[in-house]
């Protein structure tokens, strides 16, 4: 990109997020310097985000930088770390300085709300592809892992999973005649990411994954990291009123199959049960027992009248029963 593009970069991203008293040398040298407090670890994560395959072609510019940080700071909630520094590396067809100035607003307005500052940064002119990378500081020991979960462990799952599926479906055209199709279709373009959740899940749950390529699958990577099955019973999922206007039957299958949630799946040991709910009511924090952790390997979806044939990563959201 010529110079005065760069420039033009360089205004929107210097001063962009929060700012913070830990971040010694911010954009502009070659590398940042942070201060890390003592008896913390570092909690780092980087997604990728590419136009035609992470969000629809011509997507509105502040979902893109919205979700882009979004999308880490779930990932960071899911280990129960602070969210602080970002890293930006945009690779743009061209700079545009509405485009820019949109997708910073996306990006700064969520940065702000969870104190994160972006503290460096690379800009590359090709295919639209937006990579962040983000860390934040967790006490030494204390972070939640996938691999925590124990058999007899209560299986929950926050907000209402399947929504964001169904709301870049309406996005893009492929389902139509839905109520409150506004509401579903901003779970896609601007999920809320469970940070405060996942900092206060640390004394009580056992394992953690956030629910980024659906309920089952995701829920299935934390029983196996964990050496244990488990078991959902699809009556205690939590479907919101425009996704069960779908049907029964498809909305469960959005809420376990559908991606793009980052809501937070984790795992609560019995004993520690009525401390969670004493502590962080289930009402007032969102979330929902959906089920157990079992001995038996896998995952096993339990209906009304008894087991259900599990969703497959084939099925087909869209198909009319
Ligand atoms: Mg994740």
């Amino acid at each position: 990109m010529p110079q005065s593009e760069f420039e033009l970069i360089d205004r929107y991203f210097r001063r962009c997020g929060a700012q913070r008293a830990d971040v010694r040398v911010g954009v502009g040298d070659d590398a940042a310097l942070l201060e890390c407090p003592p008896g913390m670890v570092l909690a780092a994560a980087v997604d990728t985000l590419v136009e035609g395959v992470h969000f629809p072609r011509g997507c509105r510019a502040d979902s893109i930088g919205h979700r882009a940080l979004a999308v880490n700071l779930s990932d960071l909630a899911a280990m129960g770390a602070r969210p602080a520094w970002a890293l930006l590396a945009l690779t743009l067809p061209a700079a545009e300085e509405r485009w820019l100035s949109e997708f910073t607003a996306g990006f700064a307005a969520l940065a702000r709300v969870h104190e994160v500052a972006l503290v460096g940064g690379d800009t590359t002119q090709g295919p639209l592809t937006v990579t962040v990378t983000l860390m934040g500081p967790v006490p030494a020991g204390a972070a939640l892992l996938r691999s925590g979960a124990s058999v007899g462990d209560a299986l929950f799952v926050s907000g209402t999973p399947g929504d964001a599926a169904v709301g870049l479906a309406l996005e893009q055209g492929r389902l139509e005649g839905l109520g409150q199709a506004e509401y579903l279709r901003e779970r896609f373009l601007f999920p809320t990411p469970r940070v405060a959740l996942g900092q206060q899940l640390r004394p009580y749950a056992s394992g953690c994954i956030d629910v980024s390529d659906g309920l089952l699958a995701d829920a299935l990577k934390l029983a196996r990291a964990s050496g244990c099955g488990l078991e959902i019973d699809a009556t205690r999922l939590p479907l919101s009123a425009p996704l069960r206007a779908l049907g029964t039957e498809r909305a469960r299958a959005f809420a376990l199959t559908g991606g793009d949630d980052y809501e937070l799946c984790f795992t609560v040991p019995p004993q520690q049960l009525a401390r969670l709910h004493a502590q962080l009511p289930p009402q007032q924090w969102g979330y929902t027992r959906i089920g157990s952790m079992r001995a038996e390997p896998g995952a096993r979806v339990m209906g009304e009248a008894g087991e259900l044939p599990l969703p497959t990563g084939g099925y087909d959201h869209f198909a009319q029963a």
